[in-house]
């Protein structure tokens, strides 16, 4: 149900092109998931997420416990009718929100136990509950329970969470019965080799369907995360996809690409989108800038968007300026669409033997500006 095809390996790096089967259908790898964090990617309907060029999406477990409750979403018939999405969906466990969100009350090797961020409501998190919530939402593919240590704790902490987060891996293991879910193991251990190393070894026995790399993007400079994704990708299974989490900006998606990574999840593009800063193909800009006043152009004339085939930089600036919705609804579809070109364009580049180039001819036209 859950096959992985190898297409392609880039010679000029490890980033490779693949295509993932799952029960709702195909995933061409590389790919970007655009984020629908409480069932909904923010602003944007489903047809028209299908549209950019998005294959599958990420919904956040932790925020739809809180609100509406895995058991809600399950009587409405599962997150795919829930969210009218039919295309493959992700949920993550909800350790990263416990962990950055909750207000932590007990942490031990059993559970993690946390205070709600919305109304104080306790939710006692452990990894066979953590199976139970996901297997309700019903997503395509889910997450193993992990700790997500701030990427400044001691060592120790991280140890710490390399063992918690591979006992915990063992137990969604057993817990996981949903044969039409992909279940993924997380690989912690902070920047440190040897920490990953361990990690990614107690992972590979559990011998999960994919592996996704946590852990990262959590406040480390970009270059000490490419420096972890270049010893830790390798330590994961070349036939299985890997997933790194909540990464990133376009260039870190490039890079991670370029170091073997599959699949990305970032809710840059629409958080972007709603602070009225567009990605563009020389650069982010502005919309509110005084002077795209007058500008009759569209936003990005390489771009094929809805929004760029039909509006002015000139009416984009107008709705921010006097904060109309269809602002950041019109910029969202945009710097999604932004992202989907981002990996095609790295799919055919990667066909082509010509990944690195395109990494370079990326950042030349960035630095370039708009
Ligand atoms: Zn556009």
């Amino acid at each position: 149900m859950f096959q992985f095809h190898l297409d392609h390996t880039d010679t000029s790096s490890s980033a490779r092109c693949g295509r993932w089967e799952t029960p709702h259908g195909v995933v061409e790898t590389p790919a970007f998931m655009p984020v629908g964090t409480r069932g909904s990617v923010k602003g944007v309907w489903p047809h028209q997420l299908a549209e950019t060029g998005a294959q599958m999406i990420l919904a956040n477990t932790y925020h739809l416990t809180l609100r509406p409750g895995e058991k809600v979403v399950q009587e409405l018939g599962g997150l795919h009718e829930f969210m009218g999405w039919n295309g493959p969906i992700l949920t993550d466990s909800g350790g990263f929100q416990v962990f950055s969100l909750g207000a932590l009350r007990q942490l031990d090797d059993d559970r993690v136990v946390f205070k709600s961020h919305i109304d104080g409501s306790i939710l006692d998190l452990t990894p066979a509950r953590a199976m139970q919530i996901q297997e309700d939402l019903g997503a395509d593919c889910i997450m193993c329970l992990d700790e997500c240590p701030p990427h400044d704790a001691p060592v120790s902490k991280l140890e710490e969470a390399v063992a918690r987060t591979t006992r915990w891996a063992q137990i969604c293991r057993e817990t996981h019965k949903r044969a039409d879910q992909a279940l993924f193991g997380i690989v912690q251990g902070g920047i440190h080799p040897q920490l990953r190393e361990r990690s990614a070894e107690g992972l590979l026995k559990l011998d999960f369907p994919g592996y996704a790399v946590g852990g990262l993007s959590v406040g480390e400079s970009p270059e000490e995360m490419y420096r972890t994704l270049d010893f830790t990708t390798p330590m994961l299974p070349k036939e299985k996809p890997r997933y790194l989490m909540g990464v990133g900006r376009p260039i870190d998606i490039i890079e991670g690409v370029l170091r073997g990574i599959d699949l990305f999840d970032c809710v840059m593009p629409t958080r972007n989108a709603r602070n009225a800063t567009a990605f563009t193909s020389h650069g982010t800009v502005k919309m509110r800038n005084l002077k795209y006043q007058t500008d009759r152009e569209p936003l990005d004339s390489e771009c094929d968007c809805s929004t760029c085939q039909q509006f002015s930089r000139g009416f984009l600036r107008h709705l921010f300026t006097v904060g109309e919705m269809l602002g950041p609804m019109l910029l969202s579809v945009h710097n999604l669409r932004f992202y989907q070109r981002v990996v095609t364009e790295l799919r055919s580049a990667i066909k082509s033997n010509s990944a690195q180039e395109f990494r370079r001819e990326h950042l030349a036209r960035m630095r370039d500006g708009p």
